[in-house]
């Protein structure tokens, strides 16, 4: 970390600052760990950051996008149509009208409404969608509730049941080629053995469908991929190995069938990082406070999850204290971390938050009438 000071010299902070040599051997990694020719599409909502889509991009990784403005991106930042998936709860007309224009590979779908509305808007443009219907597959991740999608009693996708009611539906729209299935159980999940869950779930599945005639050429197992928090600077790169051996060695594909991830933190979390400058430090009897000038405004996940994100102090001192270590903004949830240990910090010093590269810069706010941080590189 040490080595990063002459790029944090001279610049204001706080600011994003992206080290793009790791993120391209996190790209290795993950192509070198797909020696089954998986298909990778990256979770743009993760980081849309242009400097970090052209490297995905050069991947040749397609992208999954959550609104018809994403897809806008996606299309901008050269990735092609028939590379692009649209997923999401609640799309408007207008993003359906985007992602139909742009002819984009697949609408993963998360309703029957919804799949109806698709319908009518392809048959306006004498189009065909294809379209793949996301299962919840009623599986808990193990994660934070909030970053949770998988479960019953979460809002995304429809439940097997609910597929089968609708099949003859599907069958009967004329606008609309169901294509394939999608999954996407949550995030941040590190016990590989919920994806051998999942993987068991998709083949109950594929087997009922089967039975009814169906075999679809495409299946999307979603992202997920968990990314180590608290040691970020020994293992930066997720296990993308073990990730999709288990998929090999438990998801029965149908011949032919395609299999596609949807992968966005475990691609470009830790290559990201928060860099500010301690304010003030401010002691009282119960708590050192340092006070930085980064906040919840440039990262986040710390609270609206809970987040806990690795905190370095660039002080060289050698005694260490112990700190509340909060930001500037008006809200008690503004905090990056309780009673952490670091060297002896005073106003002026670096403090970086590390791990910030997805979910970070993408959710970034003016909240408090604040400047919006930006970002700076590092091949
Ligand atoms: C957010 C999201 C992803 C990516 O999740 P990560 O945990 O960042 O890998 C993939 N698919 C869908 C549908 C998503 O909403």
């Amino acid at each position: 970390m040490e080595s990063f000071l002459p790029h944090f010299e001279g610049k204001e902070t706080p600011f994003y600052f992206y080290d793009l040599g790791l993120l391209s051997d996190t790209i290795a990694a993950i192509k070198s760990a797909n020696r089954y020719g998986y298909h990778i599409h990256y979770a743009l909502k993760a980081n849309n950051n242009p400097e970090i889509l052209k490297r995905i991009k050069e991947a040749g990784f397609g992208v999954d996008c959550v609104s018809g403005n994403e897809v806008k991106i996606g299309v901008k930042n050269g990735f092609q149509s028939s590379h692009i998936v649209l997923a999401g709860v609640g799309k408007t007309d207008k993003e359906i009208e985007i992602a139909l224009d742009a002819d984009i590979f697949s609408f993963n779908v998360e309703s029957i409404a919804e799949l109806k509305v698709i319908d009518e808007l392809a048959g306006k443009r004498g189009k065909v969608a294809n379209i793949s219907m996301r299962i919840n597959p009623a599986i808990d991740a193990g994660t934070h509730h909030y970053i949770t999608t998988g479960a019953k009693e979460n809002k995304f996708g429809i439940s097997g049941d609910e597929l089968f009611e609708s099949l003859q539906l599907i069958n009967e729209l004329k606008h609309i080629d169901f294509i394939g299935l999608h999954f996407h159980i949550g995030s941040q999940i590190n016990d590989l053995n919920r994806f051998k869950n999942l993987c068991e779930k998709v083949n109950e599945l594929q087997k009922a469908l089967h039975d009814t005639g169906l075999s679809l050429p495409h299946l999307n197992v979603g992202g997920g991929l968990g990314i180590n928090y608290q040691d970020p600077i020994n293992d930066p790169i997720p296990d993308f190995e073990g990730y999709f051996r288990v998929f090999h060695e438990n998801l029965e594909l149908l011949p032919d069938q395609e299999l596609h991830f949807e992968l966005g933190r475990s691609i470009v979390g830790q290559c990201g990082y928060l860099v500010s400058r301690t304010l003030y430090v401010k002691e009282s009897p119960h708590t050192n406070f340092l006070i930085l000038d980064a906040g919840m405004t440039e990262l986040m996940r710390p609270a609206l999850y809970q987040a806990k994100h690795k905190i370095v102090s660039l002080s060289n001192a050698s005694l260490n204290k112990v700190y509340d270590v909060v930001g500037p903004i008006c809200e008690s949830s503004d905090s990056f971390g309780k009673a952490i240990e670091l060297p002896e910090t005073k106003r002026g010093d670096f403090v970086v938050i590390c791990s910030a590269g997805a979910y970070g810069e993408t959710m970034k706010n003016a909240y408090n009438a604040r400047d919006l941080a930006k970002p700076y590189y590092k091949d």
